[in-house]
């Protein structure tokens, strides 16, 4: 990986060369080179159906031949309208409306606007709300709005010049790291509520739209799930000072925390705003969602009806498509109930294989969204420097190897703050075979990458 490329892309590294896929199956990719790699994440915790469905390439090629744009300013699709519908079901009716767009960062855009013109729309309008309390070392996407939305310091540090002002931090909700051990769990889901009560208070809550929080924190913190109850916490300091609670769903939501939403998973933390991504269209279409409550729509239905935003290719119908046939297949074939069942194998392989080894630090996560983050020292947890590089190290080394194993990296945010963490997050279809093989072959290879560096 050290020649430089000669290629046309603009790729995330011009310094190095990328092997080149050629194909997919299952929960396998496979290289040009004919190696087949065990995709222990599937990408970025995208491919949760695995690779090569042919239910979905005959959904996607169907409404291809029907109609393959149309423009939702003039016109709406049946594709568009059950996808919504499967979505706002999939909250048991919590949510009343969906909104489909593209990626991620644009679903994180569309919330922040949503949340700002509803107190337009509302009666009486508070227009002085035009704030956003978020959280430390959080990610929400790399646009402008949703870059400045989040706390990941490297993806944050070149453009800090150009981000809004509108957004302040709070604390994360990380008890490996900030919890110490003589707090209890309610402690420190009160401290952390206390420490949100008082930025509202230093801002001006009359100022403030919504406080924003990824349920589980993915790619800036390597899988790091909410404390039990502390969702119901925030929440309940968002309603004091009326403010909305928007929760990122786009890396944990649509069933990769063993429940179709993490937040079903703590009482009455029933979101406000939640966008969604990965997990929506499982990779095969690029697609992302807004899910929006009663009260949020309700502004909108009695006020102007209308939402200022929109994109070229919101709710496309191939898209559309394609995510309205994964969701089919999660529901039809009962897989957020096997990520339940496999997560808790997955948990217990991973604890059993890893967690002895000398700089594995922690291993936390839900469902089948599990991140291993790795120490320099395992009595003091001090990670490692980030230049060392460890978590794309061991990454890189899963690619080369004979097993060949995919995992995502996730890396210190800065010296001494995060350090280095990998996220497993395999298909929600996959057997206990599956994950016994990706345990043991993530073992061996955190094992040999040590192994050559101590
Ligand atoms: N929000 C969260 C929680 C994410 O994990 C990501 C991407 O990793 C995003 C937003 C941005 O999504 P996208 O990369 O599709 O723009």
């Amino acid at each position: 990986m050290s020649t430089i490329s000669t290629s046309a892309v603009l790729h995330r590294s011009l310094k190095c060369e990328f092997p080149r896929i050629t194909g997919g199956e299952g929960n396998y990719v496979i290289l040009e080179d004919g190696r087949r790699i065990l995709d222990a994440s599937g990408g970025a915790a995208v491919a949760c159906i695995g690779h090569g469905n042919t239910r979905v390439h005959d959904a996607i090629l169907t409404q291809l031949k029907q109609i393959s744009y149309c423009s939702t300013i003039f016109y709406t699709t049946e594709v568009c309208e059950r996808l919504c519908q499967e979505l706002v079901d999939s909250t048991n009716g919590v949510m009343k409306r969906a909104y489909i767009v593209n990626s991620g960062s644009e679903a994180m855009e569309a919330a922040m606007k949503l949340a700002r013109q509803y107190y337009l729309e509302k009666v009486p309008a508070e227009p002085s709300r035009m704030r956003f309390i978020s959280r430390e070392h959080s990610y929400h996407g790399i646009t402008l709005g949703s870059l400045s939305m989040g706390g990941h310091v490297t993806r944050r540090a070149k453009f800090e010049p150009m981000l809004l002002e509108c957004v302040s931090r709070v604390s994360r909700c990380f008890p490996f790291r900030d919890k110490p051990a003589h707090e209890s769990d309610s402690d420190y889901v009160a401290r952390l509520a206390d420490e949100l009560d008082k930025e509202f208070l230093r801002v001006g809550p009359e100022t403030v739209c919504a406080f924003v929080a990824e349920p589980i924190v993915g790619a800036a913190l390597g899988c790091v799930p909410f404390v039990d109850g502390y969702l119901t916490a925030m929440k309940a300091v968002c309603e004091k000072h009326g403010a909305l609670f928007i929760l990122d769903e786009v890396m944990c939501g649509m069933g990769r925390s063993g429940t179709y939403h993490a937040w079903q998973q703590d009482d009455n933390a029933a979101p406000d705003i939640q966008t969604l991504g990965k997990c929506l269209g499982g990779g095969y279409q690029p697609i992302a969602g807004v899910l929006a409550s009663k009260r949020v729509i309700e502004a909108f239905e009695n006020g102007t009806g209308s939402f200022i935003h929109g994109h070229t290719y919101q709710g496309h119908p191939v898209t559309c498509a394609a995510a309205l046939e994964v969701q089919k297949i999660i529901r039809e074939e009962n897989l957020v109930q096997n990520v339940a069942r496999m997560g808790e194998l997955l948990s217990t392989k991973l604890k059993a294989l890893l967690g002895n080894h000398p700089h594995v630090g922690n291993i936390r996560g839900k469902g089948l969204f599990w991140g291993i983050e790795f120490v320099k020292d395992k009595t003091t947890n001090e990670p490692f420097q980030s230049s060392m590089g460890v978590a794309f190290g061991i990454a890189e080394l899963g690619l080369t190897k004979p097993y060949c194993i995919a995992v995502y990296p996730s890396s210190g945010t800065a010296d001494g703050i995060n350090g280095d963490h990998v996220i497993v997050s395999p298909p929600y279809n996959i057997s206990p075979a599956g994950v016994e093989t990706i345990a043991t072959t993530l073992q061996k290879l955190v094992t040999e990458y040590f192994a050559t560096r101590d």
